[in-house]
């Protein structure tokens, strides 16, 4: 027997429901329109070595200029483009120009720099991935530690097997692997054990206000032992404020990333401010 529904509330709801279709189909047509080249361009935020203060690397951040919209989070196209599959074409295209800057970036600064990308559960999982991941590697004249792959801790639940074969086949060619936004997922301590891993991520909900929250304290705190114990490497993301950065300087945390520094740029803003200098000092960074 069919309920009949006469509650406002209710119908209210079901209207926001079908225009968020609505909204999700649209942005889902608009983005099989899509150009790589021309549509779409990458950001870098610089990941600051926190105690010498010099650049260590940076993440690459995928930007969408849209016709109409104007700049689209990738929050928003991200989890269209998994599930339509451009993910893995939009996933190349992500690898392959980010490697292209920061080949030109390391000849600029004689650096060693580390560029981070961030890969979906199912680019992370596709055929062929490894192989590509190389081939992209050895066309821009990389070595492999360069390239800094950032995956969440779902995709380690979701197919254990083949991420563990996946991750041990990047490692073995000394690609690192990071943990992006650690300690939000909902795995289990587990897989630090069982999943060759590199480094660990800090989220940023945890960075926040580090110096007066006693529970993000305490839990940042942890993390950094752990990573300390498990001998991996350990990054904060977030980091918007001076005290939030004493803090994890402090605690020992060896790399950052935040407002504080810098928000993600443009390569030829990034370029400016932190590849011509060559050598960041922490007056430019927080002053
Ligand atoms: P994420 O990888 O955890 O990236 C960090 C996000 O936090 C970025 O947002 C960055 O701009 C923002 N952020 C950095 N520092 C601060 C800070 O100090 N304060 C605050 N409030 N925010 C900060 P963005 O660029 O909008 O990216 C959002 C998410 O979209 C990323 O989270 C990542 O999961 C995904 N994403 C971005 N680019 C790519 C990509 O190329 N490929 C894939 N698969 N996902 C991407
Ligand atoms: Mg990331
Ligand atoms: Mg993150
Ligand atoms: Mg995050």
């Amino acid at each position: 027997e069919a309920q009949k529904i006469n509650y406002e509330g209710i119908n209210h709801f079901d209207h926001e429901l079908a225009y968020r279709e609505q909204k999700w189909l649209q942005l889902e047509n608009d983005l099989r329109q899509t150009n790589f080249d021309e549509d779409f361009f990458l950001t870098y935020q610089p990941k600051i070595n926190l105690e010498t203060k010099k650049l260590e690397g940076m993440e690459a951040l995928v930007r969408w200029r849209h016709p109409q919209k104007g700049l689209v989070s990738p929050i928003e196209f991200i989890s269209i483009a998994e599930e339509n599959g451009m993910i893995l074409s939009m996933g190349e295209w992500i690898l392959d120009d980010a490697l292209k800057q920061t080949r030109r970036w390391i000849e600029q600064t004689g650096e060693p720099l580390q560029v981070a990308v961030n890969v979906s559960p199912s680019q992370l999982l596709s055929a062929n991935f490894v192989d590509l991941v190389i081939s992209c590697i050895n066309r821009h004249k990389l070595a492999a530690n360069n390239l800094e792959i950032e995956i969440t801790e779902e995709v380690m639940v979701e197919d254990t097997s083949l991420c563990n074969q996946v991750l041990s086949a990047l490692r073995e060619k000394g690609i690192s692997i990071a943990i992006d936004d650690f300690g939000t997922g909902y795995s289990s301590l587990a897989y630090l054990n069982r999943f060759p891993l590199s480094k660990l991520k800090i989220d940023r909900s945890f960075v926040t206000n580090i110096h007066c929250n006693e529970g993000n304290y305490e839990i940042v705190r942890t993390i950094i032992a752990l990573s300390k114990s498990m001998n991996l490497e350990v990054v904060a993301e977030g980091i918007e404020a001076q005290d939030e950065l004493d803090v994890l300087n402090q605690l020992g945390c060896q790399q950052g990333q935040g407002y504080l520094f810098s928000k993600p740029l443009e390569a030829a803003e990034f370029e400016k401010i932190f590849i011509a200098r060559q050598k960041v000092s922490s007056e430019q960074l927080t002053g």
